[in-house]
């Protein structure tokens, strides 16, 4: 039988495993303690458990991380790494060091089956999800980095490779572990999760609780252009989309924020603003802007400084909060899924 990463359990969980093995409850405590707190990897050196029962956490159970494969530093102090998991597979993990923290932007899947017409990662077809451990492992390596700069990861988007919703369980389960006192916590404000608009996972992400931030990533404002760049709009097009953003504002009482990349020519002009003013119109939401990073695998371009600046003005006089996204990592391999899809093409 393979051994569990303890990385990737959640504290109700591991109290329960606990429990089933003749522990107290606090073990869980415990160990989340010497995990990340202390941040000790070895059983052995968790001087107040027994020898007797860290014999048995060795047998049954293993605390290991992802490997860095690659690592590229910007001068703007982003950090992205390409990790290697315990299959070989890679993934893509960067860091972006704001004013106001470091974010850490994770994956949650090997490759990404939505096929967004735009995105690198998603050249790469999902070969699997990812374990929780191996979600929580791309922040407890980030903060190793970061720590010999007495610095820690202080945000969270899950906006790396992959969609989050098509991976439920174990996001959310990677959301509880990071955002726990005795974890990294990592204060649910400062969470975010990012989907293509899996109508379904809206829904029932508007159940859990959390005061954590949901982006969808809408891109376009009418499905004619959505249909090109996002073939997720042909299952849930936007009307389905926008009930269930309405939904999940009244359920969970949050706004969600509407990701918009800006591509020359393709979703830039001002008529595409004032669609997108009358589709959000009755929802809460922000649109944050994004200036578009080209791939070679495309022929996609950036939209002008000007447009984006016409688009924001049109958008902000119309009563709509919107931000345009910092850019970071401008000197290294700066758009998502990047790093790992040349890796593929340098080893075919
Ligand atoms: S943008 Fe996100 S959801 Fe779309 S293909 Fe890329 S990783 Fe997948």
């Amino acid at each position: 039988m393979s051994k569990i990463n303890l990385l990737g359990c959640e504290i109700s969980k591991l109290e329960q495993m606990m429990i089933e093995r003749g522990q107290k409850k606090f073990r869980a405590t415990q160990l989340y303690t010497w995990i990340y707190e202390k941040e000790t990897l070895s059983f052995d050196d968790m001087s107040d458990i027994s020898l007797r029962f860290r014999e048995e956490l060795n047998r049954d159970f293993t605390l290991s991380l992802p490997k860095i494969y690659k690592k590229q530093e910007s001068k703007d102090g982003t950090i992205k790494l390409l990790l290697e998991l315990e299959d070989g597979a890679k993934v893509e993990t960067a860091l972006m060091p704001y004013r106001y923290g470091n974010a850490i932007c994770v994956s949650s899947q090997v490759g990404c089956n939505m096929a967004c017409a735009f995105c690198a990662s998603g050249l790469l077809k999902k070969q699997r999800n990812l374990e929780t451990h191996e979600i929580v492992g791309q922040v407890y390596v980030m903060n190793q980095l970061l720590k010999e700069k007495g610095e820690r990861v202080s945000h969270v988007v899950v906006m790396g490779t992959g969609e989050p919703f098509d991976n439920y369980e174990n996001v959310l389960d990677f959301i509880r572990i990071i955002n726990h006192p005795k974890a990294f916590a990592i204060g649910a404000r400062h969470i975010t999760v990012s989907t293509c608009g899996l109508v379904p996972g809206i829904m029932r992400y508007a159940h859990e609780g959390m005061q954590t931030n949901l982006a969808i990533s809408l891109h376009a404002p009418n499905d004619e252009i959505r249909n090109t760049l996002m073939p997720i709009s042909k299952a849930y097009p936007l009307d389905k989309l926008m009930e269930a953003v309405k939904y999940y504002e009244k359920e969970a009482d949050r706004r969600v924020t509407f990701e918009y990349i800006m591509l020359k020519d393709v979703n830039d002009t001002i008529e595409c603003a004032r669609q997108l003013v009358k589709l959000i119109r009755g929802t809460k939401a922000y649109v944050n802007l994004i200036p578009y990073n080209p791939v070679d695998e495309n022929s996609f371009r950036r939209s002008d400084e000007e447009n984006v600046h016409r688009f924001f003005s049109y958008l902000m006089q119309h009563g709509i909060t919107t931000t345009v996204r910092k850019e970071f990592g401008n000197d290294i391999d700066a758009a998502c899924g990047q790093l790992r899809a040349k890796e593929q093409h340098e080893s075919h």
